[in-house]
């Protein structure tokens, strides 16, 4: 199947018209493609090669149309920072349809109605870093939105200085957020909030479509969907850095990439977004933020679910969920496979260690991984040895408990700890190569970025350090 001969149904379309406005894309000026993910393109059944698709690009830069799909934006409100407002909706994100379970969006291809003040665009940098670290996330085993393709033109857009216009063209199995519901509660419209529950279900959890108590039961499923993404986000180090409330995808998923980042060096006050200037959305603070965007949702759903039952599942399962995943995936990062109660204080003590000695977090788990019992190469990788010297006494003699080999254990903690992290500096690098008009290092992120367990001998360049100044970096919110 070729991508261009794709058709397409669009079920949001049958919903009432308040949920949508039909959009009239801009094409960009000049396109070209950059990069496309054919691994992305095998979740659609398309398993011809994009790149001898004729017509990817003038799809992509919506000049053309794939069969039976319609432009249209989503409407939705949602808290900002907190702070609610009323409508936000898709400014700069045009849906195409859905097929294969995958509903289609362009990203910066033009006004809708509801830009407000912005442009519609998305620019070439943005662009890369959501093109590549929703693939990235994928690889890691994170849910994700994916990206299909990525394409440049010489469209100019008008931020701090002129910059070029790109589309990604990306795909998820629902673009319903938490402020879609938000959006119809607020608004007293309670007869829409049940059609999209009921949208919601047919779409992301169709096991629940006969059960009674079903809204509350969707509620409990989004509440475990969004514990176990903002675990592994803990666990990788990953920091998203606009937890609106807009930007949570209803079925946990991660969506909408704005200023994020991966911890260079351990630090979980670290704050990636530099708008946010109080930390609300630092890296510690995210498990306790989800928690509060679901506290957000139980509010909206309150018309249709008790909400006293809703707030009873979210205390009852968050953080149970939560700690459950969490510490499953930090055990198996550090090599421990038997049960023992004492495991939490280890963990504990060593993230402080990894904070106090001053190492990079997902680089002190590879190195980690093929610890035999000399710990010197670790330690010299520190700013001070002392606290994780010491700690590694007591990992030491825990080791003692398990039953696996050191070779049986190494090869597992290889498979849990990534090789190639896309820190911030490579994204950087790739951006200002790409803004020049070279795109390999683009290609060699993606190439990582899906298997980023493995190794690659000849993209050994993409795992060198985080140099000094750019370690954990503050961004700009449209990066
Ligand atoms: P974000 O927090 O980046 O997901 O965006 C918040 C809201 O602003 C969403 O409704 C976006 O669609 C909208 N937005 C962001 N950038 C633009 C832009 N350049 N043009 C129009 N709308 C935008
Ligand atoms: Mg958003």
């Amino acid at each position: 199947m070729k991508f261009s001969d794709l058709k397409l149904t669009t079920p949001y379309l049958s919903l009432s018209p308040l949920f949508y406005d039909m959009a009239e894309p801009l094409p960009l000026e000049k396109p070209f493609l950059i990069a496309a993910s054919q691994d992305a393109a095998k979740l659609l059944g398309v398993d011809e090669n994009l790149y001898s698709d004729a017509r990817l690009l003038s799809l992509v830069n919506a000049q053309t149309q794939l069969e039976n799909s319609h432009f249209f934006s989503m409407c939705y409100a949602g808290h900002q920072f907190g702070y609610f407002v009323e409508r936000l909706g898709d400014g700069r994100a045009i849906n195409l349809g859905k097929v294969n379970g995958q509903n289609l969006q362009l990203k910066g291809a033009g006004l809708t109605l509801y830009s407000r003040q912005g442009d519609g665009r998305a620019e070439l940098r943005s662009s890369i870093r959501e093109f590549l670290m929703s693939e990235a996330m994928y690889g890691l085993g994170i849910e994700t939105s994916r990206a299909l393709a990525l394409i440049g033109s010489e469209t100019k857009v008008a931020r701090e200085r002129w910059e070029s216009g790109a589309i990604v063209l990306r795909l998820s199995p629902t673009w319903v957020r938490f402020g879609t519901f938000e959006y119809f509660y607020a608004k007293g419209e309670y007869d829409k909030l049940q059609e999209l529950a009921d949208y919601v279900i047919a779409e992301s959890f169709p096991e629940l479509e006969n059960e009674e108590g079903r809204y509350l039961k969707m509620y409990a499923k989004v509440v475990g969907n969004t514990a176990r993404t903002v675990a592994k986000w803990q666990t990788y180090g990953f920091n998203h850095g606009v937890m609106n409330t807009d930007n949570m995808s209803i079925d946990g998923r991660t969506i909408d990439y704005g200023p994020f980042a991966f911890l260079d060096d351990y630090d979980a006050n670290y704050i990636c977004n530099h708008t946010d200037v109080e930390g609300r959305y630092s890296f510690k603070n995210q498990p306790g933020i989800a928690k509060w965007n679901l506290a957000q949702l139980a509010r909206a759903l309150s018309p249709i679910v008790s909400h006293e039952g809703s707030l009873l599942v979210l205390d009852e399962m968050f953080t149970a969920v939560y700690e459950r995943e969490y510490c499953s995936l930090m055990y198996g990062r550090m090599g421990l496979f038997e049960a023992d109660a004492e495991d939490v204080k280890l963990m504990e003590w060593m993230l402080g260690a990894l904070e106090s000695s001053v190492i990079d977090y997902n680089g002190f788990f590879r190195k980690f991984s093929r610890y035999d019992g000399d710990k010197s190469s670790i330690l010299d990788s520190c700013v001070y040895r002392a606290p994780l010297d010491e700690w590694f006494d007591a990992y030491t003699l825990r080791l003692e408990k398990e039953k696996l080999s050191q070779t049986q254990r190494e090869q597992k903690m290889l498979q849990n700890n990534p090789k190639y992290i896309l820190r911030n500096h490579l994204l950087q690098e790739a951006i200002v190569k790409a803004e020049r008009g070279e795109f390999e290092m683009v290609q060699e992120l993606l190439k990582v970025a899906l298997s980023p367990f493995e190794e690659h001998k000849e993209l050994e360049h993409l795992t060198k350090p985080t140099p000094e100044y750019a370690k954990n970096r503050k961004l700009s919110c449209s990066s």
